[in-house]
């Protein structure tokens, strides 16, 4: 068993953590308080290679794997969760399924645009009348001479307004179908903009879709069988919102910890009063244990291996971590952690919502239950809890 990151994989992330404090963390603050998408933000990304990290040089990206997009992804995350989850539903929602799905001349039409930066991707599954209930989604893909026509209405759709691409599902004669879809085609317009909790400088639209001509070419997969792409996409998609979680965590421990060696209360720093030191380890204790899961998920997405139930696994225990974490970082700080003058607000904020969007908590108990059944019925008993490693 071996912990440690390749020497690659720790320069990916050397760099991404000069970049998130440099670029990002910095203005995070001003991009909350104003509730900005800062696509300046993303234009530096692209320069430093991190639009397409774990895209394939071939099509336009710098061809690292999926556990050095995990790192980038924390660190950004770590210096702001929306510009975190933009890059996220970009690249493991909005750029990965058209290469793990597409044909040849799909990969070469869209992803190296995506894979530069020259676009950012989005991925619209959600609708009004439906969240995690994928199989019953209401936009319509009607067939028509040399390809299809898409209506429907798309719910908080993350990089909405700012996208340049969109991965749709909508329902075609066979059932569930996803398509790949430039944002400037004729009949999309981008309904409200969501006015969230958090992740404030992530722009979250409604896209609604009239008639929309989509070229058969542009069909992701087979007809019918789209729900495998959505289904499949969030599998990957989950191990990068773990990495948010596990990036907001560690932020948030950082700037407690600091305040609670500074901060004094009778006499003493309140880091030395055992109420606050003890919340301190348990913080780092959950943080380790999901960037554990996390990198693990990872590596068996890497491996090739399956990773469905990995990556449940990650995203639930991370994304608890993180409500956890932060709503400790705020007791740490007491009354300042309440004010915004600290960052620490801004993380608890920003901590809810990796329990809800690229499937919910309960979602994810759900698929780790379900499994948990079938290994108890299988020979050989609960096989889901054997480590993978070791
Ligand atoms: C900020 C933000 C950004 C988002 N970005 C995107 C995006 O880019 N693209 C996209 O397609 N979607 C996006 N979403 C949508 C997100 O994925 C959904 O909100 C999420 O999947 C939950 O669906 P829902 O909100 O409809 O909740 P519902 O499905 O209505 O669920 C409501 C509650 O019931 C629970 N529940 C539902 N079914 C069950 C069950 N069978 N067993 C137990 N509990 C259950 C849920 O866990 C939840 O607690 C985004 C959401 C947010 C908030």
């Amino acid at each position: 068993m071996n912990f440690e990151l390749s020497k690659g994989q720790r320069e990916i992330q050397e760099r991404a953590a000069e970049f998130a404090d440099r670029e990002v963390a910095t203005h995070a603050a001003e991009w909350d308080r104003e509730a900005r998408f800062p696509a300046e933000v993303f234009e530096k990304l692209a320069q430093a290679g991190f639009m397409g990290l774990c895209v394939p040089e071939e099509y336009g990206g710098a061809g690292a794997n999926f556990l050095s997009y995990v790192l980038l992804l924390e660190e950004i995350s770590r210096a702001d969760a929306g510009v975190g989850v933009t890059l996220a539903v970009h690249t493991s929602a909005g750029t990965l399924p058209i290469l793990d799905y597409g044909t040849e001349e799909q990969r070469a039409r869209w992803v190296p645009e995506l894979a530069r930066g020259e676009r950012i991707g989005c991925f619209a599954l959600t609708e009004p009348t439906t969240g995690s209930d994928t199989a019953s989604i209401e936009t319509r893909a009607e067939r028509v001479d040399g390809g299809y026509r898409l209506s429907g209405h798309k719910q908080w759709v993350t990089n909405g307004r700012a996208a340049g691409t969109m991965v749709v599902f909508a329902r075609a004669p066979e059932g569930v179908t996803a398509f790949v879809v430039g944002v400037d085609e004729d009949g999309i317009s981008f309904g409200k903009h969501a006015e969230k909790m958090g992740v404030l400088s992530a722009t979250t639209d409604d896209v609604i879709l009239e008639d929309v001509f989509v070229r058969e070419e542009d069909r992701l997969g087979v007809e019918g069988k789209g729900l495998r792409v959505a289904l499949g996409t969030l599998d990957g998609g989950r191990i990068g919102i773990a990495a948010q979680a596990v990036g907001i965590a560690e932020a948030a421990f950082r700037y407690a910890a600091r305040y609670a060696s500074e901060r004094t209360t009778f006499g003493k720093p309140i880091a030395e009063h055992q109420t606050i030191a003890f919340k301190l380890a348990e913080m780092q204790t959950k943080i380790r244990a999901a960037r554990l899961l996390t990198h693990e998920a990872a590596w068996m997405k890497d491996q090739g291996m399956p990773h469905g139930e990995a990556g449940a696994r990650a995203k639930l225990f991370a994304s608890v971590a993180a409500n956890e974490v932060t709503y400790d970082a705020v007791q740490v700080l007491g009354g300042q952690g309440y004010m915004k003058d600290h960052p620490v607000e801004r993380y608890y904020r920003d901590a809810r919502v990796t329990e809800i969007y690229e499937g919910t908590s309960e979602m994810q108990r759900l698929v780790l239950s379900r499994s948990i059944m079938r290994d108890l019925s299988a020979p050989g008993g609960i096989l889901g809890s054997r480590p993978v490693v070791g």
